[in-house]
């Protein structure tokens, strides 16, 4: 156990000085179980066991009527709920687009529970990390450095947030002030956004006050990218467009160089939902997926996601600090409006301290290290594409980023294998439906993923097509 300093021996009460032993004995008791966690985890399926998932019927006991040990409740929480998690950070996990955590990051999580900062009111410490990380992040996406960033929940509070600056700032320059004067009766605002747009888009322009009726949709091709020659010309200044980086079925880009300049000179506002594609900036080699994307008005990506977080966080950049600070102020005597504040850059006032694991991550990658976890994930996602090929699946899509889409034959067919091997636990992917055909996808986005994962799951994934076959 971490030994007291003498000052505290001496000056502290008896009661204060057991509690605070207490409070050591159980951070160093929950960091040896979460290694214990770890040290386990990678050779069990990557989902629980039913018999696992039955046992989290253990929490729901009576709510207690006097305190318990803590220590008694740790356990309790790593005997039930430890076996029943879903294992993201092992490398074979390829749901979603989840990523596991990175170590540096993780560990910093570690350090910040202790530390239990609020960035959203005063903290020097969590403050001066939010901001390198912040300015990192831009730099690394090569965004422009003159943008303002904050961390926040994940890319749908990102887009929200974003969203809410460009709905702000457009009304603002029609001299319509949204702060006094409300939305109702406002110019009317048009949102043009793709046919594959991510329902998290559509979610936060609905919470923004964007209904169906009010938004256009431009046809996308066959990757499930905005088609540029049907995107509308006529756009104006009171136009809102929401690009997608990284289509979270086949990682396909929205055109951005050839939509954004057009949008931007006619003095609309142009939104990137780039909750992982957008990560592609980050590598020299795979920029070029994601060309022209610099140019927009405001930006949101997933760290929870690629750069491998701990959950949540989520990113917004906003080019024009300006426009961030209208839309995000905070005025009240106790809690002055600062556009360098956190809470005048985001929704939350009061929020985890999302920069330190950030900052832990980019510190320990640095810039090559964090290009070499995005080409690795592209690289294996290639290799998972080519070894189920080879076995017979169906590419629906070419993989072009670090997502992979398969069929195998009819609709049932494919259904059965992803059950199958959700099932089975080697591995684990999800089912979509693209453009009308049902489909496996798996996203590769973990810094684990190491090329034996990717043939262990290829390997998992065709026996249980053969096994659905009979
Ligand atoms: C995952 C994702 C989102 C939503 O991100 P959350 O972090 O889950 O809120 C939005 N857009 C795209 C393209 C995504 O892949």
């Amino acid at each position: 156990m971490t030994a007291l300093t003498p000052l505290d021996r001496a000056h502290t009460h008896p009661a204060t000085l057991a509690r605070t032993r207490e409070r050591i004995g159980l951070i160093t008791e929950a960091a040896r179980r979460a290694g214990a966690y770890v040290a386990g985890a990678g050779s069990r399926g990557v989902a629980p066991t039913a018999d696992a998932v039955a046992g989290l019927g253990a929490f729901g006991h009576p709510l207690p009527d006097s305190p318990r040990p803590a220590r008694e409740v740790l356990a309790e929480l790593d005997a039930f709920g430890s076996p029943a998690t879903v294992v993201t950070g092992h490398g074979r996990h390829f749901g979603f687009v989840t990523g596991g955590t990175d170590p540096a990051a993780a560990a910093a999580a570690i350090l910040a529970g202790a530390w239990d900062q609020n960035p959203g009111a005063f903290s020097p410490v969590a403050e001066a990390l939010d901001r390198v990380a912040c300015a990192w992040v831009v730099e690394a996406l090569g965004l422009p450095s003159t943008a303002a960033a904050s961390f926040n929940g994940g890319a749908t509070v990102a887009n929200l947030t974003g969203i809410i600056a460009a709905r702000d700032a457009l009304l603002a320059r029609r001299g319509w002030d949204v702060g006094e004067q409300g939305l109702a009766g406002a110019p009317a605002l048009r949102v043009v956004i793709g046919d594959e747009a991510h329902v998290s888009a559509v979610k936060a322009l609905r919470l923004a006050g964007f209904g169906a009726v009010q938004i256009e949709r431009v046809p996308t091709d066959a990757s499930g990218a905005i088609d540029a020659s049907c995107f509308p010309a006529d756009t104006d200044d009171l136009t809102l467009v929401v690009l997608q980086a990284g289509n979270v079925d086949t990682g396909a880009s929205d055109p951005f160089a050839a939509v954004i300049p057009g949008v931007r000179e006619r003095g609309g506002w142009v939104h990137v939902d780039g909750a992982f594609g957008l990560w592609a900036a980050a590598s020299p080699a795979l920029r070029s997926r994601v060309a022209g994307v610099e140019g927009a008005d405001s930006w949101a990506t997933d760290g929870h996601k690629w750069l491998n977080l701990p959950y949540d966080s989520g990113i917004v950049v906003v080019r024009d600090p300006a426009d961030l600070a209208r839309a995000m102020r905070t005025d009240a005597a106790y809690l002055p409006s600062d556009p360098a504040a956190l809470r005048g850059r985001g929704i939350q006032i009061s929020q985890r301290a999302r920069g330190v694991e950030a900052w832990a991550m980019l510190a320990s990658h640095g810039r090559e290290g964090l290009a070499a976890l995005v080409e690795a994930s592209c690289m294996h996602a290639a290799l998972l594409a080519r070894l189920l090929t080879e076995g017979g699946a169906t590419l629906l899509a070419p993989v072009t980023l670090n997502q992979v889409l398969v069929s195998f034959g009819t609709h049932a067919a494919t259904d059965a294998v992803v059950a199958a091997v959700q099932a089975e636990g080697t591995t684990w992917a999800s089912g979509t439906v693209w453009h009308g055909t049902h489909a496996m996808r798996l996203s590769v986005s973990d810094a684990a993923t190491t090329a034996d994962d990717v043939a262990a799951a290829a390997s998992a994934i065709l026996e249980c097509w053969a096994a659905t076959r009979g």
